[in-house]
């Protein structure tokens, strides 16, 4: 059914190339859908109506054969490349030798590995270390621990727009109520929430947006109570947002000045995805913690906390763990992961598909002011489409662009408070006349609407 054929950087070697030769969904996708909607809660919902058999390079299979050019990554996490060869041989050769001890009964050296790798990687030259565990919330949901712990205060700051995760704590986090927390309540306490730095939408200089958001919690809150201040370097599910140049330095002098730690929620911005190993290193910030999850183990899951040895060593043993926090096989693959974008040249790669993403759809929105918007860095870039005659977000449109997108075979994400945006985040392994073809199918969506 899959044709094979040598090629893509990374991933089986799947030709690369778009091909639909049923309607989406085709006929054993159909079939394992409606099976999934009798088994599978509701609240499990998906954007693709296929059920994907195989991916690699650019390009996600399904059960009918059609060929998906892919500019999702699975939300980010297959940076280096879906099933990449690298990968696949350390998950397939580690579950060989030894698939579980928990970390916390008998220590294992994959994971001390792991540890070290963050600790070198992270930006910041001062003693790090690092903990591990499953998922982006649950490294979050530990770094607000850590923090609070470390200071002996209770309060947290979170962004408007900010995401974090699905879990109590980090629902109070994150900025949107639908879908991610309406009904879900009581959410946890002390969770505060400032203004962002959004220039399009605000205008303001980085200084200016700084000032607003730290006025507003040095009146509401207090810095004495405040324990952490979390941010996404660029926000994520919030809509891609950039700040302004200068907001986040400003934001990370004053929580120093004030004993307050600054994490940066490198969960979705992390490993090589935004042209840089992190986010921060754009902004010229050193976050004193930094959680990562999504890209680092190449679509294993894996999470972890990593920051200043100080803070990270004030939990008291026994405080900081889980079952399957830092599991063999997602530490063999973050290994892997991390070699691959150390060494095969990622972070130029995610700079050159960033140059091609954001030029493309400058175009785009030259001929079109329906696109206001185009942001983001390296691998990493959003379009925000509005009313032009009110700077209105236009959800429809952006809906039904990349609903038309997707049934032609490309595969896109929304995001955003206004849901009016459409992130690309396609993997590093993607080549450039996939990506082309990509923003080919987009362009016409846009044109047809
Ligand atoms: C996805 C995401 C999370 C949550 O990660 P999960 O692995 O889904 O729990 C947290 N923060 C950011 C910035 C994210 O993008």
């Amino acid at each position: 059914m899959t044709t094979i054929e040598t090629t893509a950087i990374g991933g089986p070697a799947l030709v690369q190339e778009r091909r639909l030769v049923t309607a989406l969904p085709g006929p054993r996708s159909r079939e394992i859908l409606a099976r999934k909607a009798d088994a599978v809660a509701a609240g499990v919902a998906h954007t693709v109506p296929i059920a994907a058999v195989a991916a690699g390079g650019g390009v996600v299979v399904d059960a009918d054969g059609n060929s998906l050019i892919d500019l999702g990554s699975g939300i980010a996490v297959t940076t280096v490349g879906n099933a990449h060869p690298k990968v696949a041989a350390a998950v397939a050769a580690q579950a060989e030798r030894i698939t579980h001890t928990c970390f916390m009964i008998s220590p294992y050296e994959e994971y001390v590995a792991v540890a070290e790798a963050l600790n070198r990687l992270t930006p910041g030259d001062f003693a790090k270390k690092t903990a591990l565990f499953n998922s982006g919330a649950e490294a979050v949901e530990n770094a607000v621990k850590i923090a609070r712990k470390h200071t002996g205060r209770q309060a947290v700051v979170a962004f408007e727009h900010g995401y974090h995760g699905r879990t109590n704590l980090t629902m109070a986090l994150t900025a949107k109520s639908m879908p991610y927390k309406s009904g879900f309540g009581p959410f946890a306490p002390e969770v505060y929430r400032a203004p962002m730095s959004y220039p399009f939408r605000d205008g303001l200089s980085g200084a200016d947006a700084a000032a607003r958001a730290l006025t507003q919690i040095e009146k509401q809150v207090g810095a004495d109570n405040l324990a952490a201040m979390i941010i996404e370097p660029i926000q994520g599910e919030g809509g891609f947002i950039v700040p302004a140049d200068g907001f986040l330095p400003v934001l990370a002098d004053w929580c120093r000045a004030h004993g307050v730690v600054f994490i940066a929620d490198e969960v979705q911005t992390g490993f090589a995805r935004t042209g840089a190993m992190f986010a921060s290193e754009h902004f010229g910030i050193e976050p004193d913690l930094i959680t990562t999850a999504k890209g680092i183990a190449g679509g294993l899951p894996l999470a972890a906390v990593t920051g200043r040895a100080e803070i990270m060593d004030s939990a008291h043993p026994g405080g900081l763990g889980g079952t399957y926090g830092g599991n063999p096989i997602a530490c063999a693959a973050a290994l892997a992961a991390l070699a691959v974008f150390e060494h095969d040249g990622l972070i130029e790669r995610a700079a050159a598909i960033g140059e091609i993403l954001t030029s493309r759809l400058a175009a785009l929105r030259a001929a079109d002011p329906r696109l206001g918007d185009v942001r983001g860095k390296g691998a990493m870039v959003a379009a925000e489409f509005v009313d032009p005659a009110t700077g209105a977000p236009d959800a429809a449109l952006t809906a039904a662009i990349a609903k038309a997108a997707i049934a032609e075979g490309v595969i896109v994400l929304t995001c955003g408070t206004f849901g009016n945006v459409i992130r690309f985040l396609p993997p590093l392994s993607i080549g450039d006349d996939l990506l082309n073809e990509g923003l080919d199918v987009i362009a016409d969506a846009l044109a047809a609407h």
